[in-house]
């Protein structure tokens, strides 16, 4: 099959856009979509040459993050307004992390990138094989570090300076995201996942979180570990030996089956989901401004009075 734009031969078929891509037209395709999201969004408005914003990239080691840290890098290595580093949180998984770490630093150092590495141990005094081997609250394995993980990125990106924070989450993930939280019929979990990390920067309210972005969000899991493989870019592919999520597994199948039959689902469902958190967002605002208060036991911003992690962190050393 010949690409749809010229008269290379097509590596990949979108049916979704009913188009055959060569790998040229099909790495312009992918950088494009970055580039239009990070424009969408409104990611550098406000940076200048005088100021330049820190941007702190999420990089676990697998495809998603490091396709993310390789495109921004060469799309912003020469702007002034932007500076990079990237942040990798050690779960403290033995086997798993420890080559996921290797991947991450050779990524880095390749692209001459500032590299940190924050880890649970470290900051929390625990690591994840102990918080599995002990299960406390009896929970599973991705409970407590979703928790965990997310405090940690935030105060790490804290610590650099951090002005934005980006993921590297693929259409697939938040797709099945907000299908979760339609499914779980979650509305306040629903405006969360729109304020942290959806909604435009213009829209944000200012809160001390550091903004999250997810540059990466209209484009398929598939095409970026095909741009990836196309790229040679390295990556780790094993698995996390702790992860079970048997919902987001279904939901995942659910839309991959409706994505066959009807090309184009993942891209509505994320269409109409951003319109209507959207609106719930603007209509719990007040609610959401007075509930936020800081951590007794380690500042963090939380809707108790001790944060969840205080509260995981603890029952495991009480064992
Ligand atoms: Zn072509
Ligand atoms: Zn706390």
């Amino acid at each position: 099959m010949k690409c749809t734009k010229c008269d290379q031969d097509a590596i990949i078929f979108t049916p979704y856009s009913g188009s055959h891509l060569c790998s040229t037209h099909f790495i312009n395709s992918i950088e494009r979509r970055v580039r239009h999201r990070i424009r969408a969004d409104g990611l550098i408005m406000g940076s200048t040459e005088n100021s330049p914003s820190q941007w702190v990239i999420g990089v676990s080691g697998g495809k998603d993050s490091a396709v993310l840290t390789y495109i921004l890098h060469n799309m912003l290595d020469k702007d002034p307004r932007v500076q990079l580093t990237a942040l990798t949180i050690n779960e403290g998984i033995s086997g798993y992390r420890d080559e996921s770490l290797e991947v991450s630093k050779k990524l880095t150092k390749s692209l001459g990138i500032r590299h940190e590495i924050f880890s649970y141990i470290d900051e929390f005094g625990i690591d994840m094989d102990e918080v599995v081997e002990k299960n406390p609250l009896n929970l599973n394995a991705c409970s407590y570090c979703g928790v965990f993980r997310r405090n940690l990125l935030d105060t790490g990106a804290n610590k650099l300076n951090a002005d934005k924070l980006l993921t590297g989450h693929n259409l697939d993930d938040e797709s099945q995201t907000a299908l979760m939280n339609f499914l779980s019929g979650d509305v306040s979990r629903i405006t969360k996942h729109f304020d942290a990390s959806l909604a435009p920067f213009s829209q944000r309210i200012t809160t001390e979180f550091i903004p999250r972005s997810k540059p990466l969000r209209d484009i398929p899991e598939k095409e970026i570990a095909l741009y990836a493989y196309v790229m040679d870019i390295p990556f780790y592919a094993g698995e996390c030996p702790y992860a079970v999520n048997s919902f987001r597994g279904e939901v995942r199948k659910l839309i991959l089956g409706l994505e066959d039959n009807h090309p184009g689902t993942r891209h509505s469902i994320m269409a109409g989901y951003e319109e209507f958190a959207a609106i719930a967002s603007s209509h719990h605002q007040s609610h959401k401004e007075s509930s936020r208060q800081h951590c007794i036991k380690c500042g963090s911003l939380t809707t108790q009075k001790i944060c969840q992690k205080c509260v995981f962190v603890a029952a495991v050393k009480s064992v």
